[in-house]
């Protein structure tokens, strides 16, 4: 029998990670199959039991999405540094009884920042807005691309501080509000990783951040022109992208991890990306 796996979530009807899993596994030659499973948001315990029963039907990994990636965090025997510092997992993977979690949203970000848009980060300014899961899951993969500074702006700016304290960093790291930013000039990259344009809003960002030479990376995905890249555009950035990289870079990496084998992600992407205009 193929290996299996699966993406758990609720609602999951609008995953791709079925599709872009079954692509990896056509491509690189795995035999292997990968179903969605909507796991119950209640009883409590449902989530643990359903990844359970995927265990004991011979599972050998799971992707986590909304709203399980903290419970993912719970039941794990064993998780990665960024794993912990987001506190939420958004893949597992079981071995001799035991579930390996890991993280890999922030480095599937940075891969595609720095590989596909070709935007390294080492030695240049970086703004990040939001303080979520989004954000603490790429803090240290961040960290590690070497920015000169990382500025974290957030509306709840303690949430942004404490995350701060978390975290040992020898690059300049800076947790401040949004009305901050109107004094700190232009930064090489804005990251939109709040939630705000999931409802069509915009995250309170003065558009003096924003630099001619620079890029704008949006993490929702799907949405077009969103009202952040919207005003990115208009202060002249000439990079701007959303998050469907991102979504394949990270599955990318938990194939790698499951399968010791590397797919190759521009197609998936080009398959998956819904032009900004
Ligand atoms: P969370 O719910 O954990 O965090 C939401 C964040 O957005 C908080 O910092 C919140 O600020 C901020 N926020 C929400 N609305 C506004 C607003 N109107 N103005 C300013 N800030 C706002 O979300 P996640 O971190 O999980 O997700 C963030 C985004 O990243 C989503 O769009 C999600 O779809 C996307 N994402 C994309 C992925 C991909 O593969 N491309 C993977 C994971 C996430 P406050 O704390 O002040 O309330």
């Amino acid at each position: 029998m193929a290996d299996q796996y699966a993406v758990i979530g609720n609602p999951i009807g609008h995953t791709k990670s079925p599709l872009i899993h079954g692509l990896f596994a056509e491509a690189s030659g795995q035999d292997m199959s990968y179903v969605a499973i909507e796991g119950p948001t209640q009883p409590p315990e449902g989530f643990a039991e359903a990844v359970r029963a995927f265990i004991d039907a011979g599972g050998k990994g799971m992707n986590v999405t909304a709203p399980f990636k903290l419970q993912a965090f719970s039941m794990a025997d064993e998780c990665s540094e960024r794993a912990r510092l987001a506190g939420a997992v958004n893949a597992m993977k079981f071995e001799h009884g035991r579930i390996i979690a890991e993280n890999f949203d922030g480095v599937g970000l940075v891969r595609d920042i720095e590989v596909n848009l070709a935007q390294p980060m080492a030695g240049k300014r970086v703004l990040m807005l939001g303080s979520g899961g989004a954000v603490r899951g790429a803090l240290l993969p961040f960290i590690a691309a070497g920015p000169r500074e990382l500025v974290l702006a957030n509306r709840d700016v303690s949430k942004v501080k404490a995350l701060v304290n978390e975290v040992a960093a020898d690059v300049s790291l800076v947790a401040c509000g949004y009305a901050e930013l109107e004094k700190m000039g232009q930064f090489d990259l804005v990251v939109n990783a709040t939630s705000a344009s999931l409802t069509g809003d915009l995250p309170p960002v003065p558009s003096t951040v924003f630099s001619t030479t620079g890029a704008a990376y949006e993490l929702a995905y799907g949405k077009r022109l969103t009202p952040f890249l919207r005003l990115a555009r208009v202060a002249g950035v000439p990079v701007i992208a959303d998050g469907v990289g991102m979504l394949v870079e990270q599955a990318a990496e938990a194939f790698a991890w499951w399968r010791g084998v590397r797919p190759q992600t521009r197609a998936v992407i080009d398959r998956l990306t819904v032009p900004l205009d």
